[in-house]
């Protein structure tokens, strides 16, 4: 369960020392566990923004004022670390390349698991565990950076789910990538659908696949959640 309640952020002032306008603005809804929920809504809507809320990069490492209420899974994001809260939220950026930086696949699944002090046995079957679920066995011991955009954002996705989080929240993940690395990613999705009893949460500029894809839709405009729907009220054929 995530519980979000008038949220409002205001990135720190620019170079300038103009003020920015608030980019989350009176924020609130909830999401069921379980539940696959769409973020959609023009560029500079807040989608990436309300992301790093849910993931506690803001307030945590974000330079600026926030006021309301974050809550996953019982957390409180203003009173957790990124670290803690990693536990229970995973994060996949959009830039495939700028969120690897292990020398192999492998590395880049086991970092958050060494982190965390898992036994190597145990992280050595995580890997393969996680590698399977994103379609990239037989991929460990390649260089992250030399692989395809999409096939980066499945590494991403598998080291976000290395420490079996509740939750996976994804900021237009498919953004960079071309048609066929997109796909992969959906697919990847898909299977975490049928096979994990996961809350997954999306920013996606592809509002004809969301509403295929999701049980709720959050739809921003200028910093507001201006329509928050169970998907019902898009046509979709699932
Ligand atoms: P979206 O992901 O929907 O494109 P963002 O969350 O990136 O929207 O941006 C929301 C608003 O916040 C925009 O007006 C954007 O210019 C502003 N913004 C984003 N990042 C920063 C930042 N680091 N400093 C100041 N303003 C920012
Ligand atoms: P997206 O649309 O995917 O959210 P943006 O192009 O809005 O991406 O932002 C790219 C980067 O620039 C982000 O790191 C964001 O925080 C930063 N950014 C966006 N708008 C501003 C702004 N007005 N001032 C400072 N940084 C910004």
């Amino acid at each position: 369960m995530i519980t979000v309640r008038d949220l409002n952020w205001q990135y720190a002032p620019l170079a300038d020392g103009g003020r920015p306008a608030n980019s989350l603005k009176h924020v609130s809804f909830d999401i069921k566990s379980g539940s696959f929920v769409g973020i959609i809504g023009p560029t500079g809507a807040g989608k990436s923004t309300l992301c790093m809320a849910l993931a506690g990069i803001i307030p945590n490492l974000a330079d600026g004022t926030m006021s309301g209420l974050v809550e996953v899974n019982g957390m409180n994001t203003s009173r957790h670390s990124v670290s803690a809260l990693s536990e229970r939220v995973g994060y996949v950026q959009q830039d495939p390349e700028s969120q690897l930086f292990c020398a192999s696949v492998e590395d880049e699944i086991a970092f958050p698991l060494e982190n965390r002090g898992f036994a190597p046995d145990i992280i050595d079957r995580q890997i393969d565990i996680m590698l399977d679920l994103v379609g990239m066995t037989g991929y460990r011991k390649r260089v992250p950076t030399s692989l395809s955009g999409g096939q980066m954002q499945r590494v991403a996705i598998a080291a976000a789910l290395a420490a079996e989080p509740d939750v996976l929240v994804l900021d237009e993940p498919t953004a960079a990538l071309d048609p066929e690395g997109k796909q992969e990613v959906f697919d990847v999705l898909e299977r975490i659908r049928q096979t994990r009893s996961m809350t997954v949460i999306m920013a996606e500029q592809d509002t004809e696949h969301i509403a295929h894809w999701a049980d709720q839709v959050l739809f921003m405009v200028n910093g507001e959640v201006v329509r928050n729907s169970d998907a019902s009220l898009f046509t979709r054929e699932r």
